[in-house]
């Protein structure tokens, strides 16, 4: 008897249910064992027929008080068990349930679970879980509740697992002592056990707690493992500490603020170091990440070396090198835009410069990444948004380079002890302060029937010299949403304000078309914008100061923040109104939440908790492998412990080859799969 044994060693395995179990990914007695029920049914106390709620499932211990059979001429009728207890009566159901036909009998005392409904003013059960009263599987207790898949029902997981308990005993401890004590740590086939078979609700959390902690520390120590070894692989481009950046900050007219002044201090540290930096700069949106990758292109360019900045649209990449050849030129650096739209020419003399390196800073999308695009001596990376982009396309940038510095940043607030999970591989600064002088946004929840106000509103900070967006969730009208569009509302709004500029743009219209309506409203030549999420990133129009959102109800917490943050860019105090048309659940809670901070991270914690991060971060793609029992938002406690031990074990065993930690190794392995890539 070994873990390892194939599921079909157990009885009434064969090749058939192994096949169905395979898509469980079940195929040894462990992978059944490390199945873990989702959650329990409460099934220890008793209900009173009388008192059951409707379509609840309960417990009920019944008397069978007659049995009719369907008559040979109905055959569709139900088989009805009439059961009472001393509170009332209910029929119980059995449709097409021939083979239970001599089952049941008057007096025969039962145990029934299962939901009753009302028909008629009777109580009727169909099919409901029964048993003989008395049988050593009875139904009470707290009932696991696996993951199943078509062909494998409950009660044969239950089974299944019930003949797997004689295995438990043979997982044994495999952490070192002094973790286990420390951490107050069950043993784990104590925590297997329960955790299907609990007793009480108290031991299965105990049960769930060290498998949740076993689980995070293979996942922190693996990526910190592979982290390791990216970093000692390669050599960086190192840059002097001589070279001080000073003068060009002070050309910027502004001083950094705390946030922005600990970011490139760290940033700063790992230029000089000479390993390759790998650095996530975090940062609510304005809180001025470009001004941090500035200095750092800055000190590059200055040790002789370029620098290139990804950022995810072409209009952003526009955006972007305005501010940086103002800020660049006087200074006699060369900055470029590598445009979609260059003619052949233009661009062969642009890549002809750059790689002789007379062009010191290029900007532009991921076009960036072709093969004819080549550098002199490549010394940084910056990408901007990173969530658009993927680990490759950052990868392949780096390439055109020998180990430059790559410097990462995202507007998309993450709760730190997921972000080192998520960037594993990063380091991270976060720039938690917003420049002074800026008026938060203030935001509003309004409801379909405040629209003429709302649009009041709009007109008058238009008529004091501000602009503002109108943003709708669809482009055209539809006839199968209850949902305004993006045409209905320009329509709309022209006729009602024929002394305004009103602009439209979206998602279908070319993007030579959506530039060129952006750059307008930019310059001030539109004073109300309505558009589809198209304008959700980045764009900067300090004089707009009114966000309305139509329909919010249909947007997620991480899409309104991010529109959010197209207003409040300038001095004037700003406003957000979200208009819904629901007043009810999770899209109420979501306005709710907008409404009561403007904190990027609380809002990110609450997306998370809406949500969950796999559908966010999409958590496959940046390499975290699926966990089994842990959850990284729910977790995040255990999170936090986990990773110091995760630290000190790496310190102390960087190749985990110590004896102490072959299972660490085995179980990393395992859990990583085929991602993991480094010769573990
Ligand atoms: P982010 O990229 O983080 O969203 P930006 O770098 O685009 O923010 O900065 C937003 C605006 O704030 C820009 O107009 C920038 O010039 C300005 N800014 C940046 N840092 C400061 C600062 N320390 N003080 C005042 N204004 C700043
Ligand atoms: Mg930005």
């Amino acid at each position: 008897m070994e873990l390892r044994d194939s599921i079909t060693s157990l009885k009434g395995v064969g090749d058939k249910k192994a096949a169905l179990l395979e898509k469980l990914n079940i195929r040894t007695v462990r992978d059944l064992i490390y199945t873990f029920p989702r959650k329990y049914e409460d099934r220890r106390h008793v209900t009173k027929i009388i008192q059951a709620p409707q379509e609840e499932d309960v417990l009920l211990e019944v008397t069978v008080s007659s049995v009719k059979q369907p008559g040979p001429y109905f055959r569709k009728a139900p088989l009805k068990v009439f059961c009472e207890d001393d509170s009332g009566s209910v029929e119980v159901l059995f449709f097409n349930a021939k083979y239970l036909s001599r089952y049941f009998y008057r007096g025969q005392e039962l145990t029934l679970y299962g939901k009753i409904s009302f028909n008629n003013g009777r109580r009727q059960m169909a099919h409901p879980e029964f048993h003989k009263r008395g049988d050593k599987d009875d139904l009470r207790g707290l009932f696991p509740v696996y993951p199943l898949t078509e062909g494998i029902s409950q009660a044969q997981m239950r089974s299944l697992q019930l003949q797997a308990l004689p295995y438990h005993s043979l997982i044994s401890e495999w952490l070192p002592e002094r973790i286990v004590d420390e951490n107050n740590l069950c043993p784990p086939s104590y925590a297997v056990t329960n955790i299907h078979f609990p007793k009480e609700e108290r031991r299965a959390l105990e049960g769930r707690y060290r498998l949740v902690f076993e689980e995070l520390l293979i996942l922190q120590t693996g990526l910190f493992y592979i982290k390791n070894g990216v970093k000692t692989n390669s050599k960086g481009v190192k840059l002097k500490k001589s070279v001080k950046v000073d003068q060009f900050l002070n050309s910027l007219g502004f001083k950094l603020t705390p946030g922005q002044e600990r970011a490139f201090r760290e940033v700063e540290k790992d230029l000089e170091d000479g390993q390759p930096m790998n650095r996530l700069v975090q940062g609510d949106v304005g809180s001025g990440k470009t001004a941090v990758s500035e200095l750092a292109m800055f000190k590059t360019v200055k040790c002789g070396f370029q620098a290139v900045m990804m950022a995810p649209t072409e209009l952003l990449a526009k955006q972007h090198i305005k501010t940086l050849k103002k800020d660049f030129e006087p200074f006699g650096i060369r900055c470029e835009l590598l445009s979609g739209g260059m003619k052949q020419k233009e661009r062969a003399a642009l890549l002809s410069d750059l790689e002789k390196g007379d062009v010191q800073i290029l900007v532009g999308t991921h076009a960036l990444i072709q093969p004819d695009v080549k550098f002199h001596k490549l010394g940084l990376v910056v990408t901007d948004e990173q969530h658009r982009f993927g680990v490759e396309q950052r990868n392949l940038l780096t390439e055109k380079g020998e180990d430059p510095n790559v410097l990462v940043m995202t507007a998309t607030p993450i709760p730190r002890t997921l972000a080192v999970i998520l960037y594993g591989d990063l380091d991270i600064s976060v720039i938690d302060t917003l420049p002074e002088g800026r008026k938060p946004v203030r935001t509003f929840l309004r409801y379909d029937e405040s629209r003429g106000k709302i649009y009041d509103f709009v007109r008058d900070k238009v008529k004091e010299g501000r602009q503002a967006f109108v943003v709708a969730p669809l482009i055209e009208e539809s006839d199968a949403l209850n949902v305004r569009s993006a045409e209905e509302i320009y329509e709309e709004l022209s006729a009602k304000y024929p002394d305004l500029r009103v602009g439209l743009v979206h998602g279908a219209m070319k993007q030579k078309d959506k530039d060129d309506i952006m750059i307008r409203f930019r310059d001030g030549d539109i004073d109300v914008l309505v558009s589809t999420v198209v304008i959700e990133v980045g764009i900067d129009v300090p004089n707009a100061s009114v966000m309305v959102i139509e329909n919010s109800e249909r947007f997620g917490l991480a899409q309104l923040h991010q529109l959010r943050g197209r207003v409040g860019r300038g001095s004037q105090q700003s406003y957000c109104i979200l208009v819904s048309s629901s007043k009810s659940g999770v899209a109420q809670k979501r306005n709710e939440i907008m409404v009561s901070t403007n904190d990027g991270f609380v809002i990110a914690e609450e997306d998370l908790k809406l949500r969950g991060p796999g559908e966010i971060f999409g958590t496959r793609q940046h390499g975290i492998p699926e966990l089994n029992v842990a959850d990284l938002v729910r977790n995040a406690d255990i999170l936090e412990k986990v990773r110091g031990i995760a630290q000190d074990i790496i310190d102390r065993d960087p190749g985990l080859s110590e004896p102490e930690d072959l299972e660490l190794r085995e179980r990393i392995k395992r859990l990583f799969g085929e991602n993991i890539s480094l010769n573990l």
